[in-house]
């Protein structure tokens, strides 16, 4: 019988419930349990495709084209397997289906409310990713913070499903935050205390408390802990601040976390240890050389808006043994200042997905900078239409090559595909999710990923346009790789350049500690040379 893990969390936002989640489903996955994993976010909007970076960090993509919270990339990263659109839940989701069914009325007169009608849609979804994934163990994240007016009904659907599942079936963990306060020296619990009595309000006793700190917890305070909070002493686990959140399943398997779990739920297992998983973290720590990377976008000041393009870079210096600084550089300033100033002496610059005009020039600057100084360029997606644009002007004299986003242009090297014309909603109406490609011999993308057919994640709404495809061609520019019906161009590249590869696609979203994406692997590569 499946067994089910909910995590909630308390106090602030930003504890690293994802992270402690993904780490928790890695050692469940480590001890040979089959793990699915969910998210459920409390706010309104359908789905974060249509909310800005700033708001809300990087949007995941998964495989089936869903357009998720980051924290599924989380999930992916650790845990490696690929998840599925069910796994994000939100709440506008909910309304919407709800809202929906009412007008067709479905309801049969009935009033519709809170508990039970959004409350099992919620417990559907727990029971369906269950169903649908044969898991051991379904871990649900409750996005937002204990207390926060959205999280009730997700609160009052984990309190019910718990009660229905039957208490040994199911293991709530609550994470929370001991802060240090740097005046009197002291760590204090009291924010703990207050944000479990929140829960205990719901109807919920934390089974499993994860204590945040900047410092190690003495022992006397997780005992306090334990007794204000009525949760049993072995189950208080001290979560300290770490280097990398690779760290993070390390000290929980070191706390033996995943013992406690299974012992909880009563799931048999065996101790098992996580060597191959700490060897890795330990490349990552040690590295040998160090390399420079730009990253030239739009949300700079907000690193978590590209958070899995900085994640697959660290992927890919751990494996050349090499720490990746990324220099985060606006668009906007290479705008105002030149190119010069802000990437000289860098060995790659990469240029990562965006909308919107704002900033596009100074990203054509980036693309030119590194076409003319041979620096390595990696283009994802906007990254790849920029390049395009900056040699169709800049090679091609094609002087006013442009993006049809960006308005009416003489030369639209990148425009609407057909699908989206006349497609006027926002949400969930890109090209989205895998798709496959077949890669041109011979070329850096080949050498690369080491095969010929290739499937990769989309979240586009502008392709390439074939109409200029032969006038670039002649000028240098490779197709590298194409739609297997060669209609859609995914991949070019630059004839006379060490390593500019520009993808249509998001490498970021496949890449993994253990597995670092090939495209940011041989960038990196190439980087660290330059
Ligand atoms: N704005 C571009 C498009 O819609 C690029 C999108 C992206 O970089 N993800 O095609």
């Amino acid at each position: 019988m499946t067994k089910f893990i909910f995590v909630t969390g308390g106090v602030v936002s930003g504890l690293g419930k994802g992270i402690a989640a993904a780490s928790i489903g890695l050692l469940l996955k480590n001890k040979g349990l089959k793990v699915a994993v969910e998210k459920f976010d409390p706010y309104l909007n359908v789905d974060p495709g249509t909310m800005s970076p700033y708001q809300h960090g990087e949007v995941f993509v998964t495989e089936d084209g869903g357009e998720t919270d980051l924290d599924l990339g989380h999930y992916e990263r650790f845990i490696g397997d690929n998840l599925v659109k069910e796994c994000s839940l939100s709440s506008g989701q909910i309304y919407s289906e709800i809202i929906n069914k009412e007008r067709k009325g479905d309801y049969l007169g009935g009033t519709v409310q809170v508990v039970p009608h959004v409350t099992d849609i919620i417990k559907n979804r727990i029971r369906n990713l269950a169903e649908s994934s044969d898991a051991d163990v379904v871990i649900t994240e409750i996005g937002g913070t204990v207390g926060e007016i959205e999280a009730e009904s997700f609160l009052e659907s984990i309190r019910q499903f718990r009660s229905e599942i039957g208490g040994a079936n199911a293991l709530f963990i609550h994470l929370t935050l001991i802060p240090f306060l740097k005046l009197s020296g002291e760590l204090k619990t009291k924010p703990t205390q207050h944000s479990v009595k929140e829960l205990q309000r719901h109807g919920i006793n934390p089974d499993m408390i994860i204590c945040r700190s900047e410092i190690s917890i003495p022992d006397e305070l997780l005992d306090k802990v334990a007794t204000f909070c009525n949760v049993d002493r072995k189950y208080v686990f001290e979560g300290i601040d770490v280097d990398t959140i690779y760290d993070v399943p390390i000290n929980f398997h070191e706390n033996e976390m995943e013992e406690r779990i299974c012992e909880r739920l009563g799931i048999p297992t065996e101790r098992k240890n996580i060597d191959k998983w700490k060897t890795l973290v330990n490349n990552y720590k040690n590295p040998e050389k160090e390399v420079k990377i730009a990253i030239v976008g739009k949300y700079v000041a907000l690193a978590d808006a590209y958070l899995s393009v900085s994640e697959s870079l660290k992927h890919a210096g751990a494996y050349h043994k090499c720490k990746v600084n990324i220099e985060w550089v606006n668009s906007e300033d290479i705008e105002l200042d030149g190119a010069d100033k802000y990437l000289t002496g860098l060995s790659g610059i990469l240029v990562p997905g965006g909308f919107g005009n704002r900033g596009i020039e100074g990203k054509i600057m980036a693309a030119k900078y590194a076409r003319e100084n041979k620096i390595p360029y990696l283009g994802i997606c906007l990254g790849m239409q920029i390049a395009v644009i900056e040699f169709a002007r800049n090679v091609c004299g094609l002087k006013d090559a442009n993006s049809s986003e960006f308005g009416l242009f003489e030369h639209q090297v990148i425009d609407l595909m057909e699908k989206q014309v006349g497609v006027t909603n926002k949400g969930g109406t890109m090209r989205l999710g895998s798709y496959p490609c077949t890669l041109k011999e011979n070329t850096l993308a080949y050498k690369a990923y080491g095969e010929m057919f290739i499937d990769e994640r989309h979240r586009h709404r502008y392709e390439f346009n074939n109409t200029y495809r032969d006038i670039l061609k002649n000028h240098g520019m490779i197709l590298a790789g194409t739609s297997p019906d060669n209609m859609l161009v995914e991949i070019i590249e630059l004839k006379d350049h060490p390593w500019f590869v520009a993808s249509q696609f998001h490498p970021e979203f496949k890449s993994r500690l253990y597995k670092p994406h090939p495209l940011f692997r041989d960038f990196v590569g190439v980087a660290v040379k330059n």
